[in-house]
């Protein structure tokens, strides 16, 4: 496909919720709450006939977990979502947990990343019950437990020869770290010291990866190779360095406090190779000549969401131009083609990213996605293989559908009610 087929020129306008009038308002709430609507009956027609999406895996990425997770959220906001009253989402959450979970046997041998191995099956058990909608027996609590121990002991494991490597979100140490920030957040208990230990281990893995990377790095910055090619430094959201720090940056700030200046340096390192590119984008991987992609996992939707949570956390105060640029590249070439409107690689997962910077463009967005029926008709937007999936389906644009209607709904208010997305976006300070 040629770069220019991968998106759609963007002609929109940014939607400006509070300075519109009341009837236009009201067409903006009826449209995202229709698009929900649509994307769940979508989802119940298709996810059990498509094998692409492993029905009955717990799989957060593209697998009935996926979807579990994101009725779990639904189901958090429907005081604010107003759904109509024949869709019973508590219901809907409980047959897809069950479908996943009733007979799931979790091993750290597929890998410990919370988005692609079984640890998103165990955190999705363990939430569900935290929360009391799904409670588990005390001998399926110790299940979970004891699987969620081998993990962190496999995260522990080390091996010579592959320092610096299994770090990324999508398949390692940085998704489980993302395991255990998402268990917290929801009041699972978690040992501080355990989340402090391996954010450690997270760093030093950066520190031996920039040792062992053929590229002059200058001392102080952190790099992580990419275990399934060693000689590629990944720098987007789900396999690079995007997404491993930003997952660091979730954590409690003493916990990656003592590293702020290799973190600091590293987000420089990733500045200058935004800076470096034509058009502003960042390259999928170190040395790529190759940036078409502006995407959640390459690119620079990862940087955005990168650089807004720098900022947030206090630990970079003079990315603005950056982070502005960035978030421009995003706007200019985010929407996407592959359909339905993705987080990983879709209009959803950019729409999310323009949230902090630019609420009324994130909101022109995904409006946008939610025309995705009639834009496929058209043939502008062609479908991929996992249409009803969290991260490459209707299930991750529904959390987005439904997170624009609360951030329209309360605009002011307390938005804590809203639980953290998977895997890279929090939208609880809005
Ligand atoms: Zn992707």
């Amino acid at each position: 496909m040629s770069s220019q087929a991968r998106y759609i020129r963007n002609e929109l306008e940014p939607v400006e919720f509070a300075t519109l009038g009341v009837g236009e308002q009201e067409r903006v709430r009826r449209t995202l709450r229709q698009a929900i609507v649509d994307a769940i009956e979508f989802i119940e027609t298709h996810h059990a006939q498509c094998k692409r999406e492993h029905p009955g895996s717990c799989n957060i990425y593209k697998g009935t977990g996926g979807i579990a997770w994101a009725y779990m959220r639904l189901h958090a906001q429907a005081s604010v979502i107003q759904l109509p009253y024949n869709i019973d989402v508590k219901q809907l959450l409980l047959r897809h947990a069950d479908a996943c979970l009733t007979t799931f046997s979790p091993s750290p041998s597929r890998g410990i990343g919370f988005i692609n191995t079984d640890a998103g099956g165990v955190v999705l058990a363990l939430v569900l019950h935290q929360l009391g909608l799904r409670p588990l027996s005390v001998s399926e609590l110790e299940r979970y437990r004891s699987a969620l121990a081998d993990m962190s002991l496999a995260f522990d494991k080390t091996d010579p020869e592959d320092e610096g490597m299994d770090a990324e979100l999508f398949n390692g140490r940085a998704g489980f770290l993302h395991a255990l920030l998402l268990l917290k957040k929801h009041g699972v208990t978690v040992d501080s010291a355990d989340i402090a230990s391996k954010v450690q281990r997270i760093i030093e893995s950066g520190r031996a990866g920039a040792k062992a990377y053929p590229l002059r790095t200058p001392a102080g910055r952190l790099i992580w190779r990419w275990s399934a090619s060693p000689h590629k430094v990944y720098l987007g959201a789900a396999h690079g360095i995007c997404g491993i720090l930003s997952t660091v940056l979730q954590a409690p700030q003493d916990a990656w406090s003592p590293y702020a200046d290799e973190l600091r340096q590293t987000i420089q390192c990733l500045l200058d190779f935004q800076r470096a590119t034509d058009n502003g984008n960042l390259p999928s991987s170190i040395g790529s000549p190759r940036d078409e992609l502006v995407q959640w996992c390459h690119g620079e939707t990862g940087l955005v969401l990168l650089l807004s949570l720098a900022r947030k956390v206090g630990l970079c105060v003079d990315i603005e131009h950056a982070l502005a640029q960035a978030a421009e590249c995003v706007w200019e070439r985010g929407l996407l083609t592959k359909g339905p409107p993705s987080l990983c690689h879709g209009a959803a997962g950019n729409a999310y990213a323009l949230l902090e910077t630019d609420p009324g463009r994130a909101l022109a967005m995904a409006l946008h996605a939610a025309d995705w029926r009639q834009l496929e008709r058209e043939g502008t937007l062609l479908r991929g293989d996992a249409p009803s999936s969290l991260m490459c389906g209707l299930a991750g644009a529904i959390c987005l559908w439904a997170d624009m209607l609360g951030v329209i709904e309360v605009f002011e208010a307390d938005f804590r009610i809203v639980l953290p997305l998977v895997p890279f976006y929090e939208v609880e300070r809005l």
